[in-house]
């Protein structure tokens, strides 16, 4: 029953964990106990999509629930944090703020987190092991140990310490499992035996646009040695590397991402522990996705489906019936408005998402929206040679123009979602699909408009 309480909430959000890669979406990699627990007693998202599928511009949107050209975050420039947050206005409400872990928006004067009673965060992108953080003070300390495993003993104690009359909101950040997917010695006996490759690991990136062939995130050929840990086997023909590289690769993956998920226990645990889990809101979720050898890439940044889709999962058991999933398409840009709205705050006019507390209820507003919009901005800046692109998605299709094709011509893409899940053949070019590239044209001169984004119009 709900107790009229404001909820505190938790938000944890780790960094290029795919939904692939969590037993409750399916995984065939790996099990993850406490965050299936979460969704088994709360919703699962199945659409839930990053609007630009990178680090820096998704913590920005998940902060200020704008687009990237909205709030100034488009690729891995530093944010302005005088711009509105959820934080800030949560704190102003009378929340107790808290952010631990990865910032990566930016270090000092205006970059520094705001909004946030207490804030310990990693330089940069941080280390794993012995990681250096800073916190309000500037004072920058090394802080011996596993840096999941810290980032979640610094949310533990300031929950601890908290004032018990006031609600929280608290974020804890996890830097795992970003690449270079440096596991926790306790791990190092997991995985051992053969994962199994996904159906696009031998992608050839025949029958589309040339980002993907042209694009350099390729398991094998675009490793390096410190991502695999070991020099390249003697007498390993090309193909083999490959085979050798994607075992490497998901062993230490997965091994973070089992980090993660211990923690999440040590967090629902403490939770039940100090009677918190009835009035608790619980969010895990990651960045965005990642390329777990699909089209035998590592890495994110396309439209495509593996880097889009952002895993959450969310728990309230006050309002939340249990064991739900949910097909409602939410954006990372939501997030914000959501919090505000278990808060008891209106979504600020600058917000550009949209609370979907009524859809996690299983009652989706009428108008909720059936498409979205997307862009990556990245292109010849560390970004792993993947095009400049944007594009619109619906429940079926997926169109995406590459506007920034140096060298090469400007290219489209369309992708049935029903026929070719695993989007291995655009059919732009079918005729049998003209009326759809029209429609979805104009769609996305909808949403574009709709967001306030005109630049680079096709
Ligand atoms: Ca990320």
């Amino acid at each position: 029953m709900p107790s009229g309480r404001r909820p505190n909430i938790i938000y944890i959000m780790s960094d290029d964990h795919a939904s692939h890669a969590m037993s409750c979406y399916g995984s065939v990699v790996n099990e993850t106990p406490n965050m299936d627990r979460i969704a088994e007693e709360g919703v699962r998202l199945d659409n839930c999509f990053c609007t630009n599928a990178i680090c820096t511009p998704s913590r920005a949107a998940v902060l200020t629930g704008k687009y990237a050209h909205q709030n100034g975050v488009r690729v891995f420039n530093d944010m302005d944090q005088r711009q509105m947050t959820a934080p800030k206005l949560l704190q102003q409400a009378g929340y107790q703020t808290a952010i631990f872990g990865k910032w990566h928006l930016g270090h000092g004067g205006i970059h520094n987190p705001q909004g946030f009673d207490r804030w310990c965060v990693l330089p940069g992108q941080g280390l794993y092991h012995d990681p250096e953080f800073y916190d309000q003070s500037d004072e920058k300390t090394v802080i011996p140990g596993y840096a999941t495993d810290i980032i979640t003993d610094m949310s533990l104690e300031w929950m601890d310490g908290r004032d018990e009359e006031r609600p929280f909101f608290l974020m804890t950040h996890h830097k795992a499992p970003h690449r270079p997917w440096d596991p926790d010695e306790k791990h190092m006996d997991m995985f051992l035996d053969e994962i199994p490759e996904p159906p696009t690991l031998w992608d050839d990136y025949e029958n589309r646009a040339t980002a993907a062939k042209i694009a350099e995130m390729r398991i094998g050929r675009d490793f390096r040695e410190r991502d695999v840990k070991y020099p390249r086997p003697e007498g390993l023909s090309d193909d083999d590397y490959k085979r050798w590289c994607y075992q490497r690769y998901m062993q230490d993956y997965l091994r973070c991402v089992q980090s993660v998920d211990d923690n999440i226990g040590r967090m629902l645990d403490y939770l039940d522990e100090s009677g918190l889990a009835e009035n608790t809101v619980i969010v895990y979720t990651s960045d965005q996705g990642f390329f777990l050898g699909d089209h035998g890439w590592y890495d994110k940044r396309f439209m495509y489906e593996e880097s889009l889709r952002m895993p959450f999962v969310v728990r309230y058991p006050e309002e939340i019936n249990p064991g739900q999933a949910n097909d409602d398409i939410i954006l990372n840009v939501d997030f914000a408005p959501l919090f505000l709205d278990y808060a008891g705050l209106e979504t600020p006019r600058q917000m550009q998402g949209r609370s979907f507390r009524d859809c996690l209820r299983g009652e989706a507003p009428d108008d909720w929206r059936d498409s979205f919009y997307y862009r990556y901005y990245v292109h010849l800046d560390g970004g792993h040679n993947v095009f400049a692109h944007y594009g619109v998605r619906t429940d079926r299709y997926k169109l995406i123009y590459y506007y920034r094709n140096d060298p090469g011509p400007r290219e489209w893409e369309l992708f049935d979602l029903q026929t070719d899940p695993m989007e291995m053949c655009s059919v732009y070019n079918d005729p049998a699909y003209a009326d759809v590239v029209a429609e979805l044209k104009a769609e996305l001169l909808r949403l574009r408009s709709e967001v306030g984004d005109q630049d680079d119009p096709f």
